[in-house]
């Protein structure tokens, strides 16, 4: 299904890597079967840190940190994504017509795209921790 991006692995490649990584139990769903995870339960709903996030599956760049914000979802929330970082999926499951985003590298499931975004860029990307892999700053 996924066979459009530069990274490819199988599931059970994936599983393995994520496991090394010491990814959330739920990273596996979440990232190959665009399973969500539930609001308020992610790391990095409260993180408010200088860094970046990065695509738990690949390690591609896709958010920087002075792009979140607080949408008060229960999800991390994105102004704007890095250039490229991300594709975007016209997703018509349960009803609803939204905007997948997945890891354009790799095709990991992140999340949806909304255009109700309170900041300038209109733009609100509701992320899954899960999905997520966040870099600290250097100081
Ligand atoms: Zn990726």
């Amino acid at each position: 299904m996924n066979d459009d991006f530069p990274i490819r692995k199988t599931e059970t490649e994936w599983k393995e890597l994520l496991a090394q990584k010491g990814a959330e139990p739920g990273a596996f769903q979440v990232t190959r079967h665009a399973a969500t995870e539930r609001p308020y339960t992610g790391k990095y709903e409260r993180v408010w840190a200088d860094g970046s996030y990065h695509c738990i599956c690949c390690g591609n760049k896709l958010f920087d940190s002075s792009t979140k914000f607080d949408a008060g979802c229960g999800w991390p929330s994105f102004s704007l994504a890095v250039p490229g970082a991300i594709q975007e999926i016209v997703d018509t499951s349960h009803g609803m017509r939204r905007t997948e985003t997945v890891c354009a590298q790799c095709g990991a499931h992140l999340g949806h795209v909304f255009n109700d975004g309170p900041t300038d860029t209109g733009l609100r990307y509701c992320m899954n921790s899960a999905s997520l892999d966040f870099q600290p700053e250097p100081k």
